[in-house]
Order: C-alpha cells, then structure tokens, then sequence
C-alpha cells in the first residue's frame, strides 16, 4: 500500500473516533439533571456544558462545567461541587431518567391506558398534580421534580390534552352526561 494511502486511512479512523468520542459526550451529558445542592443539600436543577464536554472529551477525560443551575444567580459563584454527584453517575440524576423510571409499569389515572415506552418527542405523558391540574413535565422545574412527582398522578398525552381543553375552553364541552334523561 502506498505511503500516502497509508496516511490517508490513519487520518480517517483518527477523525471517526473523535467524532464518536465528540459525539457520545455531548449526548452523555446533554439535559436538565436534578442534584443536591451540597450548600443547602436541597434538589437543585442544573445543566452541563454539554459542548464543553464533549471538546474537552477529545484529549483525554472530559472537563465538566455547569451552565445553568436553578440556584443561580445569587449562587452563581460557588465551586461547583455538585459536578462530582453528575460525575459519578451521569444518567442516574437525568430528569428523562427519573422521569422514565416514574411512568414505568404505571397506568393512566383517567383512561388506565398503560404507558410502555414513553415518547419523548412527540406525545409525551403528562403530571395530574393535586390540585386536579394536568401539566407537561416540562413546565415543572427541575428543583420542584422529585416534589411534584411525590404529590401527582400519572395522566397519558390524550387525557391530558382533555384535561386542558376542559379548563382552558370550557364552552367548547359538551357535557353528555348532564343532558341524560334520569
Ligand atoms: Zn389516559
């Protein structure tokens, strides 16, 4: 094989395998995670510099930052020791983890429809919080989460999405119910 071919090929499984390495920490630690706080050692909902990450991946083990915490800004300048909790178990403090191994073997409250994989993408399960309100997970703060999970019910995207419409659009109902003869 000639010099130049030989060269060529070890450019090209040098660049794919940092192109994985790049890859797999930016997805490792791309997301919302819940920590406690070890200031207060109360949830805190932060997020990783997932580019960071992934750049600092390319030369050995990756250099973890926060870019976002729920306690900032007034604790904007603290050390950051939370970061060895993310450290030591990166997928373990994922809000989609958490939330993944909440719904898991659970029904509906409203329809018992059980909810096998969740889509995160498309038609997500909702929260029916206690005070009979439906919401996605998403507008609950990650610091409130394992609160809120502890307080709700399970509620699939369709009744949720009836959940909603009832409280937001009540003239649109149609209660059947009512207009029965006794
Ligand atoms: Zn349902």
């Amino acid at each position: 094989m000639p010099v130049q071919a030989v060269v060529l090929l070890g450019v090209v499984v040098l660049s794919g395998i940092a192109i994985v390495r790049l890859a797999s920490s930016w997805w490792k630690y791309r997301g919302r995670r819940v920590i406690t706080c070890p200031e207060n050692q109360r949830p805190a909902g932060v997020l990783v510099d997932s580019r960071h990450a992934a750049a600092t991946a390319l030369a050995g083990a990756p250099e973890l930052r926060l870019s976002a915490c729920s306690r900032w800004p007034e604790r904007a300048g603290c050390g950051q020791q939370c970061l060895t909790q993310i450290a030591a178990s990166p997928e373990d403090c994922l809000v989609r983890n958490i939330l993944t191994k909440w719904y898991e073997g659970k029904v509906c409250a409203s329809c018992s429809r059980p909810f096998g994989d969740i889509q995160w993408t498309g038609q997500k399960p909702a929260l029916f919080l206690a005070d009979k309100v439906s919401v996605d997970w998403g507008q609950v703060p990650a610091d409130k989460l394992h609160e809120v999970l502890a307080a709700s019910l399970p509620l699939c995207f369709a009744c949720h999405m009836a959940n909603t419409l009832v409280r937001e659009h009540p003239e649109l109902v149609v209660d059947r119910s009512a207009s029965r003869p006794i």
